[in-house]
């Protein structure tokens, strides 16, 4: 049921799970192998005998326990599997539903956990062609059939007979002697349909299917108003007035105007248009304009005017909080965190707050010298350049010579290799097939004793129809529980391919960006968890894997290793790697306050005791309440926090981000500390703990088993430059 594959999308987390329980992996925890082939046996004697008819629904074939069969798929035919694959499944759904022998792990559990692997098939390929592919046909199937997957998720939660029975075996579990990780799996799940309203009586359920479809319904309208005003733009008419701008933005904004029939340069408001402006355009009046039209999205007083939908969508969340029994928003959305609660959330996000707001004044300082006059939030990002020039003198041109695509990949390889000993080996032309020309596939292998442990599918490079950005998804991930065993995960960039065979030079924001993926890549790959329901780790955890990797592409080892100039085959002088360190910190206070404000005002918002109905004089006082620099406007004001309002998945989450954060900085600074930042002694137990365990056991406890206790908030204000005291 949807819980074989795991999509991370790039820079961003999502992902559902944990709550606080019991249990660790391994050892007398796990079940043994007899058991689990037992209660297997047992949970596909529930289900019924059925043959798919669809040929995207069928088992996949060839090396590897079988592989996607990409060759194949047409839209038409994925179409018809998702279709006949959601009949199936409710097919499955019903026969552990009306099973008449009382429940057990095995005949609930078991097979609630197997229910729909013809579905999860075909969902796989569905993801991958609305994603990388992206042509009409497969967009038409995702219209149609998305509603009908969302229903048939919604039938399953509201399915009491099934609830009933996985509700008996959890609040069992412990008398029955399960294992922590049944208990575990079982717990979890009780828990899950209970926050989505299993547990509610028929007018309960009514009310939150009313609640819920409201909320869709306003959260698409809100997407829609702010797509608007970004669709909107500042004509700039004279050349001096984008005077300062780099050749290649210059270029955009004559290349805007042209695509709308205007005489001279236009200014869309998107980030992507704005901020370059800001940190270039000379002149200060029109910096005010763009900024002033870019900070009041969706805040105009006129149809696009997102504040009543905000009221709205607040008040409904409320209403579902209380129903659901619990005391607001934020408390309902956090249960399943690391965080647990909005105080916490909030401890971690003060503690960061006041002093990025010190180095903020510093900043401010820097750049009053040079300005000569008072720094206004449309000054910030103009003088920030200024300083940054002043202080660092760092030249992004001069660094891309030293990441060539292949060169950065094979690094991160060979990073994999030293920390977890995994090999990466193409595979032979023609034995697995991709679904694009482009697309590579490695084999990996464990290098100890040769054993496999999957593929890994790298789709680089930009095309018509994929989405941007950067991603990770996994095709199938192998569980012990049903004995699978390879996985397959796949990252997907979106480089530009180089003219005539000339090497690809990336940047080391997109050097960063492929660790970061490949982070995930192997999170996914170290999998040894027992069961599919325990293979999702909570949306503040999920992003630590990923950025923690991050840090390893300007070791010296990598350095030395791969990231060799393209041209001198020279590695890159350790000069150069202090100037980036250096600069590494700058602009922090900026970076730090604007993120930040957004985030505590999004807790704020969703921890009141009645949802405020003024939502920008709510914004204002909250504000003013942390004392929030003059110079800074939030990242995302509430009129476009798209996070917040265009579903429910980051509401209450944006602080999302530090939380990891804080892990990543703390576990880099452990393996720093021990002179190698390979060292097994560091490797070895954040593999087998941190990555292997999936969520076997609360991701907390497993911190701490890893480093010997809790995440120190300081190695995070050191790496932002802050001051720890
Ligand atoms: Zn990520």
């Amino acid at each position: 049921m949807h819980r074989r594959q795991l999509l991370i999308a790039g820079g961003s987390l999502m992902a559902l799970a944990a709550c606080a329980s019991n249990g660790m992996i391994g050892g007398a925890g796990a079940p043994s192998a007899a058991t689990l082939e037992e209660d297997a046996r047992i949970a596909r004697a529930v289900l019924p005998t059925q043959t798919p008819r669809a040929e995207l629904l069928q088992e996949w074939t060839g090396p590897y326990e079988g592989v996607p069969p990409w060759d194949r798929v047409t839209a038409p035919k994925l179409r018809e599997a998702l279709l006949e694959g959601i009949e199936l499944q409710k097919a499955e759904i019903q026969a552990i539903a009306g099973n008449p022998e009382p429940p057990t792990f095995a005949n609930t559990m078991v097979a609630y956990q197997m229910a729909g692997e013809p579905l999860d098939r075909a969902s796989s390929i569905f993801g991958v062609m609305t994603q990388n592919i992206g042509s009409d046909d497969y967009q038409a199937v995702d219209t149609e059939v998305s509603p009908l997957l969302s229903a048939a998720g919604d039938e399953i939660t509201f399915n009491e007979a099934l609830f009933t029975r996985i509700k008996t075996v959890a609040d069992n579990a412990r008398q029955a002697g399960l294992s922590p990780e049944q208990t575990r799996v079982a717990e979890r799940t009780r828990d899950q349909f209970m926050r989505n309203g299993a547990a509610l009586d028929a007018a309960g359920k009514a009310e939150l299917g009313r609640i819920n479809t409201a909320l869709s319904g306003l959260f698409t309208r809100f997407s829609q108003q702010v797509v608007a005003d970004e669709n909107t733009w500042t004509v700039i008419p004279n050349e001096a007035g984008v005077a300062g701008l780099p050749v290649s933005n210059k270029a955009a904004a004559a290349s805007a105007a042209r695509s709308r029939d205007l005489q001279g340069w236009v200014i869309v408001n998107t980030r992507s248009s704005v901020d370059p402006f800001l940190s270039f355009a000379d002149d200060r009046a029109l910096r005010e304009q763009v900024w002033t039209k870019f900070v009041n999205r969706g805040d105009n007083g006129d149809r696009n005017d997102t504040n009543a939908l905000i009221a709205e969508i607040v008040k409904l969340r409320d209403q579902r909080a209380k129903l659901l029994g619990f005391e607001r928003h934020a408390n309902w959305r956090m249960q399943d965190t690391m965080a647990k609660t909005p105080d916490a959330a909030r401890e971690l996000m003060m503690r960061v707050w006041e002093p990025a707001k010190a180095r903020v004044t510093q900043e401010v300082a820097d750049m009053r010298a040079i300005a000569g006059h008072d720094i206004e939030p449309w000054d910030y990002l103009y003088y920030a350049e200024k300083v940054r020039k002043q202080k660092y003198d760092l030249d992004q041109n001069e660094l891309k010579p030293y990441f060539e695509l292949n060169a950065v990949k094979q690094g991160a390889f060979y990073m994999a290799e030293r920390l977890y000993g995994f090999t990466f080996t193409k595979v032979p032309a023609g034995s697995v097939v991709g679904f694009h020309p482009d697309v590579e596939v490695f084999e990996v292998k464990n290098k100890s004793d040769g054993s496999h442990v999957g593929l890994f599918y790298s789709d680089d490079f930009a095309r018509p129809g994929k989405r941007s950005g950067a991603w990770m998804t996994s095709y199938r991930l192998g569980w012990a529980y049903d004995g699978g065993d390879n996985s397959l995960v796949s990252n997907n960039n979106n480089f530009i391919k180089a003219e005539g065979g000339e090497p690809i030079l990336i940047s080391l924001d997109d050097a960063q960006t492929l660790f970061h993926e490949f982070g995930h890549a192997l999170h996914y790959l170290s999998y040894k968890v027992t069961y599919p329901g325990l293979g999702n780790t909570p949306r503040d955890y999920v992003e630590y894997p990923s950025q923690v990797h991050e840090h390893w592409v300007l070791s010296r080892p990598i350095l030395d290793g791969y990231m060799k100039h393209v041209e001198t085959g020279q590695p890159m002088p350790q000069a150069l790697v202090d100037k980036i360190e250096a600069s590494s910190t700058f602009n922090q206070g900026y970076e730090t306050v604007s993120y930040l404000s957004s985030a505590l005002v999004d807790m704020d918002l969703h921890t009141q005791a009645t949802p405020p109905t003024d939502i920008d004089a709510f914004e204002r006082e909250s504000l003013a309440r942390y004392g929030m620099p003059r110079e800074i406007v939030m990242r995302h004001r509430l009129p476009q926090f798209n996070h917040l309002f265009t579903s429910d998945a980051y509401s209450a989450g944006y602080y999302s981000y530090l939380w990891s954060e804080v892990m990543d900085a703390d576990t880099w600074a452990f393996f720093e500390a021990s002179g190698d930042v390979f060292d097994p002694a560091i490797a070895g137990p954040y593999k087998s703990i941190i990555l292997a365990e999936g969520n076997s056991s609360d991701r907390g406890e497993a911190y701490r088993r890893f480093r010997g206790r809790d995440p120190d908030v300081a190695a995070l204000l050191r790496v932002r430059g802050f001051p720890v005291s």
